[in-house]
């Protein structure tokens, strides 16, 4: 018997139309253009400086920890880039007077950045339905997203009033840790309340780091199969591995 599943969120629960490695850029520079406005507000970015400077400084150091993060399985939320990029810059004399930044600012720079985002991913049309009919079955469910600032998942969940279904929420960036660790799925069972009953827990997602990760965890899995690939998208090699290629499917698995 199915006591609790735990969803992943990007092409999961979640959608973006025609993505592309070119379409996620032009919406982080988006953001990063909207962050610096802020920067420029709080009298810490000049105006006559060019934009430039700073998004060249960002984008490097946002690759940098990217990979990073990928090799040690670390998240290096978005609000610490932002730390690290303006601590770069005062070192170099570039800016001056950042001491007195607080987190909540560079917790908004992050929002902010990561805020395109936020009107391109879109619930799958069976999510909602999908969600709510678990609920009804008493079937606890949380979700774990691999993303490197937490309030914009949640935000994205309350945009679309569907976080009222999760018994809990989680994302790499408030736990520490990325999936495939199976850490983040370990604690995320304890706050599920079903730490003694792992066997009874599906993971669903999309990727290689959901279906590893559950495995680690010791947790049943299922693949949801995107339509499209991605770049650099590693195989998973594991035999009888249960698919669905409609998240409404879910239901057919549990009953
Ligand atoms: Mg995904």
């Amino acid at each position: 018997m199915v006591k609790g599943i735990i969803f992943d969120f990007g092409f999961t629960l979640f959608y973006f139309d025609n993505p592309s490695v070119e379409r996620y850029y032009e919406c982080f520079k988006k953001g990063l253009v909207k962050s610096i406005d802020i920067l420029k507000e709080k009298q810490i970015w000049r105006e006559e400086v060019s934009n430039e400077a700073f998004i060249k400084k960002f984008t490097k150091r946002r690759e940098h920890f990217f990979r990073k993060s990928i090799k040690t399985k670390t998240e290096f939320p978005t609000s610490l880039i932002f730390q690290n990029v303006l601590e770069s810059l005062r070192e170099e004399n570039i800016i001056n007077g950042i001491d007195h930044i607080d987190q909540h600012t560079y917790d908004k720079l992050a929002e902010i950045y990561h805020s395109c985002e936020e009107d391109e991913w879109e619930p799958f049309e069976n999510t909602r339905e999908t969600l709510k009919t678990l609920s009804e079955k008493n079937i606890k469910i949380a979700l774990i997203s691999n993303h490197p600032n937490h309030q914009t998942i949640e935000n994205m969940l309350n945009k679309h009033d569907l976080a009222i279904y999760f018994n809990y929420i989680m994302t790499s960036a408030k736990y520490g840790k990325r999936k495939p660790d199976p850490d983040i799925f370990l604690f995320t069972l304890e706050k599920m309340g079903l730490k003694n009953h792992a066997n009874s827990v599906i993971v669903c997602g999309d990727e290689y780091a959901d279906i590893i990760g559950a495995q680690r965890a010791n947790l049943q899995s299922i693949l949801l199969e995107r339509k499209y690939k991605f770049p650099f998208e590693k195989e998973i090699n594991i035999s009888n591995l249960r698919k669905i290629s409609n998240i409404s499917e879910i239901l057919d698995v549990i009953e």
